[in-house]
This record gives structure tokens, C-alpha cells and sequence, in this order.
């Protein structure tokens, strides 16, 4: 195996978990070339200065906030349950899921307030306490490593402070929500010297302008579709070309080609009415990047 190159940037990466799959696939999109099977330490990138480091995600912090790593990538979550002195510079898109407070479907306690003087199991203690002091509630907490879900079936809490991404988690072991505590997503963050340094500046900008050009492609499509010419004024306007103006190009029997780029949940408010006004095919074309 070759050895780590002092003079590329480092990223660090959830090496097998839940955030690996998506952020392999966030790098790539990228324009990253990169091997990453199992059990590799590391990975030099082919085509820009870059390795990629696989390790715990609950190392990542402390990896990045020493200058091991310049950056890393994991949950907002762990960020906010553990405050390493990093900058976070971007939300990624991925990964969510919610840190919510459950009880067991039985149970007396309906609201914040029943929680005083309770037992919370949780692997988030400091995001927990957090907010039970914001909400002036005193309830004791017990830090779990994992399986915090079957604690209350066990005796040893009366409510639980957990992650989940859905509601199937809780209904498997018989509790419900009781509030959100925050929601997460997968983020980038970077050691402060790393992003303060004149010799990294130019990676890490060449980088940071690949990640924004893959996120902000992430929720626009191409679209094309052959317009009537009476209904042209019509159809533009129903068009809310944010930012990239309709083109109206190659007429032929009557009808014109349209093109433009919109938000995709735009695309399906209004496709209905892009059908009522004589438009018979939308093609919708992937963007790989938005470069600006
Ligand atoms: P590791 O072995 O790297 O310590 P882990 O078991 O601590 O892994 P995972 O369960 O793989 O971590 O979760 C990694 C991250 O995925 C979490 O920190 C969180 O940001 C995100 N995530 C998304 N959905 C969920 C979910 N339903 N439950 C827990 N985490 C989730
Ligand atoms: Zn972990």
C-alpha cells in the first residue's frame, strides 16, 4: 500500500456505517477518482490532491480539531454533542435523521414538563441536557453507548433521547415521540488552521467549488418539452425560471422546443397545468453540477 502523501489534504470518512455509502457517492460526484473497498485505511485520489482517510465517525471530531485531518465529513449530530474547536463549512444534503425524545406508548408523561424527575437513556447526553435546560426540566440522565432503545423495556429509563431517520425504530419497541430535539444531516467540517492557511487555500477552494457545484445541481432538473405557439407567452410564464432565463429555440409545425432549469419540486407543482396548456412530454434531464 502506498503511504499517506504529507502534502495532499486529508478528509476523513465514516469507514462502515450509515454515512458511508452516500458520502462515497457525494465524492464521486465530485469528479473524485478514488478506490475504496473494504478495509482500506486510506485512498489517494487519482485526479486531484487528495486522500481520503476511513475511520470512526466518532473519531472525526478529535482527528479534525487536532490537524490530523484538514476535513471531515459526519453528522451534525456528533458536532453538536461533542463542539470540537472545527469551522463547519457545509451542510451536505444527506444523512438526515432527528434526535428525538420517546417514551413507551403506555406511559403517563405527555409533555415536557412529566419529564422532571425522570430517568432519560440516551448516547447524546450533552445535546439532551442541553435541551432539558433550555426548557427548564431536571431529569437525570444516563449516558448508553448503544441499544438505547430497549431501555425502558429493561427498567432502566423511563424515556429515551435517540436518533432516527424514521418513526419504525419507535413503534418497533412499543414507544412514541414526545419532541424533537434537532434535526441532523451529514456536514463538512475543516481544522480552523487548515482553512486559515495560504497553502491549502487553493484545494480546498478547488474542492469546496466542486461539493457546492454537486449540491446545488442536487435539487434542479433540465427540462425540454415542444410547446404550441399560441400557448408560448402562456407556458413561460407558468415557468419560474429562478435563475436561468426559458430558451425558446427550433420552431417547426407549429410548435417550439422549450428549455430551461427549475427546482424539481417546482417541476411537479406544475406539470398538471403544463399538460392543460397543450404540452404532451416533459423530459427531464439529471444536472451533474452547477458550477458559479
Ligand atoms: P461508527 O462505527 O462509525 O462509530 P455508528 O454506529 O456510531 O458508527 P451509524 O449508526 O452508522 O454510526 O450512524 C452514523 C451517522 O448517521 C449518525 O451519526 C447520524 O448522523 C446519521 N444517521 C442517519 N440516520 C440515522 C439513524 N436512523 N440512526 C442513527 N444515525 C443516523
Ligand atoms: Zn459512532
Amino acid at each position: 500500500m502506498t503511504a499517506i502523501n504529507n502534502k495532499n489534504l486529508k478528509l476523513a470518512m465514516q469507514k462502515e456505517g450509515r454515512l458511508t455509502e452516500e458520502t462515497l457517492e457525494f465524492l464521486r460526484k465530485s469528479g473524485l477518482e478514488f478506490e475504496s473497498y473494504n478495509q482500506r485505511l486510506f485512498s489517494t485520489c487519482r485526479n486531484f490532491p487528495l486522500e481520503i482517510l476511513y475511520v470512526r465517525d466518532d473519531d472525526i471530531p478529535d482527528y479534525v480539531a487536532s490537524g490530523t485531518v484538514d476535513l471531515g465529513i459526519l453528522g451534525q449530530n456528533i458536532l453538536s454533542e461533542e463542539r470540537p474547536k472545527v469551522k463547519k463549512l457545509l451542510n451536505l444534503r444527506f444523512g438526515f435523521c432527528t434526535l428525538f425524545i420517546a417514551v413507551p406508548k403506555e406511559s403517563q408523561i405527555n409533555n415536557l414538563s412529566d419529564l422532571n424527575g425522570k430517568t432519560i437513556a440516551t448516547t447524546y447526553p450533552n445535546s439532551t441536557q442541553n435541551f432539558l435546560l433550555k426548557n427548564k426540566v431536571e431529569a437525570k440522565i444516563v449516558t448508553i453507548s448503544g441499544s438505547v432503545e430497549i431501555t425502558p423495556a429493561l427498567g432502566v429509563a423511563d424515556a429515551i433521547s435517540d436518533l432516527l431517520s424514521t418513526g419504525s425504530t419507535l413503534a418497533l419497541n412499543d414507544l412514541r415521540p414526545l419532541t424533537k430535539v434537532y434535526d441532523s444531516e451529514a456536514i463538512l467540517i475543516a481544522n480552523e488552521e487548515s482553512v486559515a492557511s495560504k497553502n491549502k487555500m487553493m484545494l480546498l477552494n478547488n474542492l469546496l467549488t466542486r461539493f457546492k457545484g454537486v449540491l446545488s445541481a442536487k435539487n434542479y432538473k433540465y427540462i425540454l418539452m415542444s410547446a404550441p405557439e399560441e400557448k408560448l407567452t402562456k407556458i413561460k410564464k407558468m415557468l419560474p425560471s429562478l435563475i436561468f432565463p426559458t430558451l425558446a429555440t427550433i420552431s417547426k409545425n407549429g410548435f417550439t422546443t422549450l428549455q430551461t432549469v427549475i427546482k424539481e419540486d417546482v417541476l411537479w407543482d406544475i406539470t398538471g397545468k403544463l399538460k392543460a396548456a397543450g404540452i404532451s412530454q416533459i423530459f427531464v434531464l439529471p444536472i451533474e453540477k452547477i458550477i458559479s
